[in-house]
């Protein structure tokens, strides 16, 4: 029956291609440019030059296109569910007495610092190790993520199974080479973050001298940490992040802290076996921090308070982190409107509920049924694709069969909604409330240690213009918000659905079986199921992706992590290669011509204008060193110049740049 509705899914849009709307975007466009010297341009070039940078933004592309969309959409639930009116329901209360909360900047300003007062002020009663503990539990209770991070996740060896695990954190700036590097920008960096953790503690009531000093030693002490912490490739290698040990093992190693005492603090349910995941940075930070002294780790905490906190309060506060944080190192000029930003915390906060509301106003059942045909459509074609592979052995194709036929599909939401019950919700006090929804999910989360995995939950809400593959669950994952144009529209030319939608779901579907995705297997366990010679061949060929994207320069003096990039461009050359198959397939020789295109030309196309986008020069800085995702110009140009399918569709030469003379395979 599965196999039916795929075969007809499948060759449904060749038959009716001529008869459906036209889906590329023509108008955002630049035909003057010439496709095969930069196919980005010539898709997205006018797109780019209409769209100037909004002034509350650092990026804007058709992702945040989409997601002002959904959010108006969501902002239309919540106006409604907050107007007061005898019998609202549960859920209307709840989520609409949030936003209203949270939108009273009346109440919040009144309040001042008062939400924080009595963390501050114990945190500066702070005298012997028993207190220092028992402060690292209950900020690690309230989400502030001091020293390092513990929490629950499926063992990566026995993923149905919820581990202890323990591993590194504690920093602010958003990589530890802002703390590391010597360059003019990063010591600039650094000057401008202590005046503005100075800034924080005088607002919080200290006097200036007091709150520089203080400053200071917030830097002296994330410095500490950064020089410890592991650098960011190493942490996509999951084998390196795996070490399971006993509780005595641990305090054998890190002897200074007393673990037994912080974990019946942080109200973990009992447990023999953790994973640490940086043993070495453990071991080191436990060392390096007490050696600092007790002023230094006052001062350290009370920052961490307040950076956390500042969003939430009165407006001085969360002006002075904006103006850090937002337009000093990532470049927008003003603030989201305020509506907008407290949708986002409502939907951060309560999301499964605001989720199901969404649910019913923007994604139906024929959605969610068409998405799923074409999800096992494109699986089908990964496996013939996978089937094909010049350079694996018989042995791990078969292995490499076994998990994609493994892959869990969710599409739309979760099979199960979280359950907020445990949250109250009061109009008047904002603060209070997103306390006690952070209270009731650690409770959640850390009660998970010790029982066996739930893998229907999701890491997005449903109204999210995104999409993920989930390592230990094997399970691609596609929320509503992203289920819509430009990236999916049931009644256009499906040329271009295969090129937006196809492309988003081979992607996912390849992250099973990227660099770090091939280290697990079907059960989503971290196990090497490859032939040596098959491994050998799969890292000569991500190496040249590699090296590919590592010369890309988003912005001057600047270059692309290749390594750190691995995964996401070896995901979007993989999906671009299914999703064209798929359409090869589906057409059988026979598209015809839309708006002047071919069938292939509207797949890349579709491909490509999914990614037009413009960044401010701050964003781009700080994504090449800490976004896994290379910027779309370079998801665009850098996948297509790897593809001979590409350069016979649009006729390009072999001398012009999107034909690449060392074109990388993986998939
Ligand atoms: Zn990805």
């Amino acid at each position: 029956m599965k196999v039916a509705i795929v075969f007809s899914f499948l060759l449904l849009p060749a038959v009716v291609l001529a008869q459906t709307k036209p889906g590329v975007d023509v108008p955002a466009m630049n035909k003057s440019a010439d496709p095969c010297v930069d196919f980005y341009q010539y898709a997205c070039g006018n797109w780019v030059a209409s769209h100037p940078l909004p002034s509350d933004r650092a990026r804007f592309g058709r992702f945040a296109e989409l997601q002002d969309r959904n959010e108006k959409a969501e902002l239309d639930i919540l106006n409604a569910a907050a107007a007061p009116k005898a019998g609202r329901s549960e859920t209307d209360r709840k989520i609409g007495d949030y936003y209203a909360s949270c939108m009273d900047t009346a109440a919040i300003d009144k309040k001042g610092i008062a939400p924080v007062q009595a963390e501050l002020d114990r945190i500066y009663a702070m005298h012997d190790a028993a207190d220092v503990v028992a402060e690292v539990a209950a900020l690690h209770r309230q989400g502030i993520g001091v020293v390092f991070r513990f929490g629950a996740r499926p063992d990566a060896k026995d993923s149905n199974r919820t581990i202890a695990e323990l591993g590194q954190g504690g920093l602010s700036l958003p990589d530890r080479d802002y703390y590391l590097k010597d360059d003019a920008k990063a010591v600039e960096i650094r000057q401008r973050y202590v005046a503005h953790i100075k800034n924080m503690f005088v607002l919080a009531g200290d006097t200036a001298e007091a709150a520089a000093a203080k400053a200071q030693m917030v830097l002296d002490c994330e410095t500490a940490i950064a020089k410890v912490s592991m650098d960011r490739v190493s942490m996509r290698d999951p084998n390196k992040s795996y070490h399971p040990m006993t509780r005595q093992e641990l305090e054998a190693m890190a002897p200074v802290f007393p673990w037994e005492d912080y974990f019946k603090a942080t109200g973990a349910p009992a447990f023999e076996t953790l994973n640490v995941s940086q043993p070495d940075f453990v071991k080191q930070v436990m060392e390096a921090i007490p050696a600092l002294g007790m002023e230094v780790g006052k001062a350290y905490f009370a920052f961490h308070v307040l950076r956390e906190a500042a969003p939430r309060l009165a407006g001085p506060f969360e002006k002075e982190s904006f103006d850090f944080w937002q337009r000093y190192l990532a470049g927008a000029q003003e603030p989201r409107p305020r509506e907008i930003r407290c949708a986002g915390a409502t939907d951060s906060a309560l999301g499964d509920l605001l989720g199901q509301e969404y649910d019913k106003t923007a994604f139906g059942p024929d959605a969610k049924a068409q998405i799923t045909q074409l999800v096992e459509g494109l699986e089908k074609t990964m496996g013939q694709d996978i089937q094909g592979l010049p350079w694996m052995s018989a042995d791990t194709k078969k292995a490499a069969l076994v998990k994609l036929q493994a892959i869990t599909n969710n599409v739309g939401y979760p099979k199960k909604w979280r359950d907020y019950s445990a949250v109250t919700v009061t109009r008047d006090d904002y603060f209070g409330n997103t306390e006690r929804a952070g209270d009731a999910m650690y409770a959640h989360r850390i009660g998970e240690i010790g029982k066996p995995t739930d893998k229907s939950e999701w890491s997005m809400t449903t109204p999210t213009v995104n999409a993920f593959y989930q390592p230990t669950n094997n399970s691609i994952n596609f929320p509503a918000g992203i289920l819509q144009p430009p990236f999916f529209d049931p009644k256009r030319d499906m040329a271009v659905n295969y090129g937006a939608i196809g492309v988003v779901i081979g992607h996912e579907m390849t992250h099973g079986f990227d660099d770090q995705g091939r280290k697990y297997d079907g059960d989503g366990n971290l196990r090497d199921w490859w032939t040596a010679q098959d491994g050998a061949e799969f890292e000569k060929r991500v190496a040249c992706v590699a090296d590919e994207y590592s010369n890309f320069s988003p912005i001057d003096g600047v270059k692309l992590n290749g390594r750190l990039t691995l995964g996401e461009n070896t995901a979007d050359n993989g999906g671009m290669r299914i999703a064209y198959m798929a359409l090869e397939d589906a057409l059988k020789g026979k598209g015809e011509n839309i708006d002047g295109f071919t069938p292939e030309q509207r797949l890349f196309l579709g491909f490509a204008q999914v990614w037009c986008e413009n960044m401010a020069p701050q964003e781009a800085r700080n994504r090449a060193m800490t976004d896994p995702h290379s910027p779309g110009r370079f998801r665009v140009n850098g996948t297509v110049q790897n593809m001979p399918e590409f350069q016979k569709a649009f006729a390009c030469k072999a001398s012009q740049p999107m034909v690449s003379t060392n074109a990388c395979r993986v998939w």
